[in-house]
């Protein structure tokens, strides 16, 4: 179970996974001298405004994406970059505390998924999702505009999809990248490696419709992230998109906790009249995949992105990236047998679900912060207090930054918000908010 000249790859899905994974096994297969034919199969028209052509998103690429994407050549066009974001604003208990990027570089990029929310017209900016698509398209993948609706394992262990009337292969490789599709059971549970569905939280976006001149007086370049006590939310931000601002909860949310998110006195005093149903460009409430359990592969068949394993909560676009460029090592260097996807694509997983555990453990330290308000305090003075020193000094900001933009590993955060120099500075300024008003 190799792939050799003329074998056939399907990629189910033309989100981030599927287009990440589809351009690094033709770059890999090219240097190794393979001909492959690829075809993604994805529904969505990336170039149609609102729900038919977005993959629901806060649309934040982080900073860690961005210098990988810069390293390999691909740098995004600046039609696809909504706005450059240099910092973020954290707002708790009517105050809030400007964080830069700690290298004081502007490296973080707000993106639209689609073509932009259901009201844009013309729009003069291009999706996200459809220019990597068009990236894999360039490097030789065939689009095939349909849904994928059955996978069959043949005699010969090799994979034929069907879409609508057609039957499509036999492929010698599926990669699963349709997200949280709710045909992803149908498509993968009867091939025999033990799928289960991944879990799921319901989080909540609203695109918020101004002009670009409120939004850059009312947030300027920064997102900005209110810590807010509301049932099952563990992120709540405003991120700066031209004339939109898109408001993204994460957690298990839905439409309640985004009401609860409009009509907080802190969202109101960045933005009086949020709840004005005719600033509502767009509103949804996506799936979030918040752990999955199975294998994510089998005989010829991998899952990427949200389907398989993700990072939790941040910079999911960031784990398709590097997932889909493990797979694809793993594919064309090695097999495509369940062994040789065991060996060589399980380990990168492994790593992934790990780091999430010590994720679950950030967000639990920032949920026990939220509902104190002397720790709320003492975070937010000591984050302003640390403006002034240098960045490796900036050991509250630093962690903060991490664990917002979803810029670096959990276990990186996880090991310098248990460094003692980090524990006794934070003591010392809960000590004090607890004592002072
Ligand atoms: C509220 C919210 C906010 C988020 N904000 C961020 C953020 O700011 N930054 C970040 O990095 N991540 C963010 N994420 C996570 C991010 O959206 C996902 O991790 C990322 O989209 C995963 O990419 P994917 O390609 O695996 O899946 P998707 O983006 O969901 O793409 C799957 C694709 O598969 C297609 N598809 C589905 N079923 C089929 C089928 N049967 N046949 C063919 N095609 C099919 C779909 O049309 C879709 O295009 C957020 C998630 C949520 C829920």
């Amino acid at each position: 179970m190799t792939l050799t000249d003329g074998s056939r790859v399907a990629i189910v899905g033309g989100g981030p996974a599927g287009s990440f994974s589809a351009v690094f096994i033709l770059n890999l297969a090219r240097l190794a001298g393979i001909k492959l034919n690829l075809d993604i199969f994805e529904p969505k028209d990336f170039t149609r405004t609102g729900p038919p052509g977005c993959n629901h998103c806060g649309g934040v690429v982080s900073e860690s994406l961005l210098q990988l994407l810069a390293a390999e050549g691909l740098v995004l066009p600046e039609n696809v970059v909504m706005e450059g974001i240099e910092g973020y604003v954290l707002h708790s208990d009517g105050e809030e505390v400007g964080i830069t990027t700690p290298l004081a570089e502007k490296r973080i990029a707000a993106v639209f998924r689609g073509a932009g929310p259901k009201d844009a017209k013309d729009p003069a900016w291009s999706s996200f999702d459809g220019h990597l698509l068009a990236l894999a398209q360039a490097k030789g993948a065939k689009l095939l505009r349909a849904k994928a609706e059955t996978i069959t394992k043949l005699t010969d262990s090799r994979l034929q999809i069907r879409a609508g009337d057609e039957s499509h292969g036999p492929y010698d490789l599926v990669v699963g990248a349709c997200g949280l599709s709710r045909e992803a059971a149908g498509l993968f549970a009867g091939l025999g490696f033990g799928y289960t569905e991944p879990r799921r939280y319901k989080a909540a976006i609203c695109e918020l419709h101004l002009d670009e001149e409120t939004v850059a007086s009312r947030l300027g370049e920064s997102m900005h992230v209110f810590l807010q006590d509301i049932p099952g939310l563990k992120f709540a931000a405003i991120i700066p998109k031209r004339s939109y601002a898109t408001a993204c909860l994460l957690g298990d949310a839905g439409k309640e906790a985004m009401d609860a998110f409009l009509t907080s006195a802190e969202v109101r005093g960045v933005f009086p009249d949020a709840l004005d149903p005719s600033r509502t460009a767009c509103a949804c409430l996506p799936n979030l995949n918040v752990g999955f359990h199975g294998e994510p592969f089998g005989d010829r068949i991998a899952l990427v992105g949200d389907c398989g394993v993700t990072r939790l909560y941040k910079d999911g676009i960031g784990a398709a990236y590097r997932v889909a460029k493990n797979l694809a090592q793993a594919v064309v260097a090695h097999g495509v047998s369940a062994k040789d996807l065991r060996a060589h694509f399980a380990p990168a997983c492994a790593q992934l679900r790990r780091d999430n555990l010590l994720g679950n453990l950030c967000f639990l330290a920032v949920d026990i912060i939220k509902k104190l308000p002397f720790l709320r305090r003492a975070m937010l003075r000591m984050t302003a207090k640390e403006q002034c020193r240098p960045g490796h000094e900036r050991l509250m900001s630093v962690i903060l930054w991490d664990t917002f933009t979803g810029s670096a590993p959990y276990s990186e955060i996880f090991a310098r918000a248990v460094n003692p120099v980090f524990l006794g500075r934070f003591a010392m300024e809960a000590v004090k908010a607890l004592f002072s008003r």
